[in-house]
């Protein structure tokens, strides 16, 4: 049980006492402490003299260890001038002899208040005194670390420190490991792929990549201390050659490490990618995707490196929009004879493009003119030069005149030619057009993934059930374009 005094202040012949020394002990009795001291003060009016020699009393106590806490029923029984700087300056004693305050009427005295507030003041300045003293005594072992041109800093994973403090070398503890992921990244491995195999996350990879020490042997260690930067070179052992180094750099600085490359999204790098997402799986009816690039730099059964190589580009189940799963029942088939069939059919193709556009009417025309007439009024209004206020005069009579005779033809809108056919489309297209395009004829005929007799093919048409030969209609390519047949 923690052991506190009661204080207590009355005037003289009060009623007070008795009930000021109630409240404290039915409050110290609900904290659980016990009161082992009481300190009764009688007569407000020669408080200076009476309550100061009671208060060092308190705090000899406190220092002393017989108690921890000083009861009062409020602040203002400690020093009646209701002074806050008093109250504070006792509450700080108190607790910088170790002790505290319980005001039963002010729950919140010595936290919130302003004699709380100095309190939390005096104590973050003795914090910031402290941290100045560790800040001191730590710029002064920094510099012990930098006479002996020791490390300081961090280190990325396998590197570790050995020696006694302030003359600890770093050191490579697994060199093979990190020519291994020098090596993994320059081939394009990605770094998700490297750490796993030695049970880091990429980032750890990268930072393992990026220490230029590696190749160069020389770790720049700094330190900062009240604005000033010291900074020292510390040796070490290299790990890898600078060429090496250089090329997985070079990999990471080109984001070209797999793990960068058309993660979700719609890929970009591949050639003919305009053909992932479009076709249905012939099983599933999830979407097939096609798989490009290289192959894996190293081997995944043996782990030995390789070559990566171009894969030959498959159209793959890659299942349905939220679980892109494959389905598994469909194994995937070479792209190219379906690209070839795709492009053969739009590149030959030498329908119109249609623009749905006016084809007749004026009243286009007619806003025009009210647009020069605002511009002309503006320039008036703004022109001091006779000679351009003659012209701008002349100009707006003339707008007038058109405006008050011009007879509107109602606008028709239908589709018209562009001047480009389908074939010039696809050709001066990127990969988004062509993609739009494939979209847009399987959205409007069908387009399926058909085998024959054991080839895999394209059925255009689908979509009327009469075969490939109906595949008539309009081909909606949006923004207003389209083509038909
Ligand atoms: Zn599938």
């Amino acid at each position: 049980m923690a052991l506190g005094a009661g204080f207590v202040r009355v005037s003289t012949g009060s009623q007070d006492e008795a009930s000021q020394v109630k409240v404290i002990e039915a409050d110290a009795a609900e904290r659980g402490i016990a009161i082992v001291k009481w300190f009764r003060l009688h007569g407000y009016s020669a408080s200076h003299g009476t309550q100061e020699p009671a208060l060092r009393e308190v705090i000899a106590d406190i220092a002393h260890g017989d108690y921890s806490t000083l009861m009062v029923t409020e602040s203002s029984r400690l020093d009646r001038r209701e002074d806050l700087d008093a109250q504070a300056e006792i509450l700080l004693a108190i607790r910088s002899a170790g002790g505290d305050i319980i005001s039963v009427g002010e729950p919140q005295f010595g936290r919130t208040d302003f004699a709380g507030r100095i309190v939390t003041l005096v104590a973050q300045h003795a914090n910031a005194e402290k941290s100045k003293t560790v800040k001191r005594e730590t710029y002064r072992g920094i510099m012990m670390i930098r006479d002996n041109r020791a490390h300081h800093g961090p280190l990325p994973a396998f590197w570790a420190t050995e020696g006694v403090r302030y003359a600890k070398r770093a050191w490579c503890q697994d060199p093979a490991a990190v020519v291994d992921m020098y090596e993994r990244v320059a081939s394009g491995e990605s770094l998700s792929s490297v750490g796993r195999a030695y049970d880091r996350y990429p980032q750890s990879v990268k930072n393992v990549i990026r220490f230029d020490a590696n190749h160069t042997g020389v770790i720049e260690c700094s330190y900062t201390h009240e604005g000033q930067t010291e900074t020292w070179a510390h040796e070490v052992e290299p790990v890898v050659e600078s060429a090496l180094w250089w090329r997985a750099n070079k990999v990471l600085d080109a984001n070209l490490t797999e793990s960068r490359a058309n993660k979700g999204g719609r890929p970009v790098a591949w050639p003919a990618n305009w053909i992932s997402g479009i076709l249905d799986c012939p099983e599933c009816a999830g979407k097939l995707f096609l798989q490009a690039g290289l192959t894996p730099a190293r081997d995944a059964r043996t782990g030995k490196p390789r070559v990566p190589r171009p894969r030959t580009p498959k159209l793959r189940c890659g299942g349905h929009a939220k679980q892109r799963l494959a389905c598994g029942e469909f194994k995937g088939i070479d792209a190219q004879p379906i690209i070839d069939v795709l492009t053969g059919m739009f590149a030959s193709d030498t329908t119109d493009i249609l623009a749905f556009q006016r084809v007749a009417g004026n009243a286009h025309e007619l806003d025009e003119l009210h647009a020069q007439l605002r511009k002309i009024q503006a320039r008036l209004s703004a022109t001091e030069d006779d000679e351009e206020l003659d012209t701008l005069v002349a100009e707006r009579k003339a707008i007038k005149a058109r405006i008050e005779g011009h007879v509107i033809v109602p606008d028709r809108f239908d589709y018209a030619p562009t001047g480009q056919t389908v074939a010039q489309m696809w050709y001066a297209g990127d990969d988004t057009v062509k993609r739009g395009m494939a979209r847009a004829v399987k959205a409007s005929w069908g387009m399926v993934l058909a085998e024959d007799d054991g080839q895999w093919g394209i059925a255009v048409g689908t979509a009327s059930h009469n075969g490939p030969a109906e595949a008539r209609g309009i081909v909606d390519l949006g923004n207003g374009l389209c083509f038909r047949r």
